[in-house]
């Protein structure tokens, strides 16, 4: 008999798929690293499992113990899952812009949701940073993953995501294109395929209201960046340790009605039932047309499900409300 010991088993070993008509424009080809086919429905299933396993190590986790996490989602997905298979307890702290569907999904796997308001200042005891690491502090025997300074996060991705995309490419690839939010994906799979080929271009994909690419090219952080916007998932206002700016050659934002058309238009025009940030990505990867050539292998990765997205992106009503809609 072929069966997974348990359900975290089946995490990682994800397949690479071939956009074919958003990018007919581009001189090359484009694979979309396609990682909703983890059992959470995302790639955070991989760091989740990385963070949990190393704080095992360590012993800043104990049996029956409490997981705390400041999470968009997507983690606490990942933890959720972890934590039920080996018997831990799970405390997710969310901001009020994530969608109501991510909010749900973490209640419907056991976890206990504490929601905090989004436009409020990292430091501010309000901010779900500071709510996460308070909650940590008070409850006995509780361990703060905190994904954006713990570096299981970038590992996990060293040591999967990026050998899965440079033997999926039977090395080929020569850029590599991802959304960054706590920054794991983007150092993890970039260290690792500079460590196979110093050649390969890596490129962030970033937000509108978010620091990242002004640091990159500036060393500069510029609080003036920093207001609201609305995709989800990616553009911090805070540097993330999580973050290795020296492996990324540039960053490109991408606007929030662009992220959200072509997440709608990716679900049409690809069949690829995904996330706002993989709107992002693509559009992001449109935009970098100039820098591609004819025998180029560009690999983007595509972060989340459609799923928890169907009251947004993927509801016209809600597209027109923002403005996301030309009438005309
Ligand atoms: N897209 C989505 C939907 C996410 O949840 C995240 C994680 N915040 C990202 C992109 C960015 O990934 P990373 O945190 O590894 O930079």
């Amino acid at each position: 008999m072929k069966y997974a010991k348990n359900i975290l088993e089946t995490i990682g070993n994800t397949p690479l798929v071939k956009l074919n008509r958003l990018t007919a424009d581009l001189p090359c080809m484009v694979l979309a690293k396609y990682e909703t086919f983890n059992p959470g429905n995302s790639v955070k299933d991989r760091m989740a499992l990385q963070m949990i396993e190393d704080a095992e190590e360590k012993g800043l986790l104990k049996p029956g113990g409490t997981i705390v996490e400041g999470t968009s989602g997507n983690t606490g997905m990942g933890l959720a899952m972890a934590a039920t298979v080996k018997g831990y307890k799970l405390i997710c702290v969310i901001s009020d812009k994530q969608s109501k569907e991510k909010i749900d999904i973490l209640k419907a796997m056991g976890s206990e949701v504490y929601v905090c308001p989004t436009d409020v200042s990292p430091e501010d005891p309000r901010s779900y940073y500071s709510t996460a690491k308070r909650l940590a502090k008070e409850i006995q025997g509780a361990w703060y993953a905190n994904q954006y300074d713990n570096l299981s996060n970038t590992k996990a991705h060293f040591s999967s995501t990026g050998p899965e995309i440079w033997e999926q490419t039977d090395g080929k690839i020569t850029h590599f294109v991802s959304g960054v939010g706590t920054g794991g994906t983007i150092s993890g799979v970039g260290s690792y395929l500079k460590s196979k080929n110093p050649d390969i271009k890596i490129w962030g994909i970033d937000t509108y209201g978010s620091v990242f690419k002004k640091y990159h090219e500036t060393g500069i952080f510029d609080k003036n960046e920093i207001y609201p916007y609305i995709t989800e998932g990616i553009g911090e206002d805070i540097l993330p340790k999580n973050v290795n700016f020296e492996i990324i050659d540039g960053f490109t934002k991408v606007t929030d009605k662009d992220a959200a058309v072509y997440t709608q238009r990716l679900a049409r025009e690809e069949a690829m039932f995904l996330g706002n940030s993989a709107g992002a990505a693509i559009k992001g990867v449109l935009q970098l047309k100039e820098h591609f050539t004819k025998d180029d292998v560009v690999v983007v990765l595509f972060h989340d499900h459609g799923s928890r997205y169907v009251g947004k992106m993927f509801n016209d009503e809600w597209m027109r409300e923002k403005g996301f809609i030309d009438e005309s």
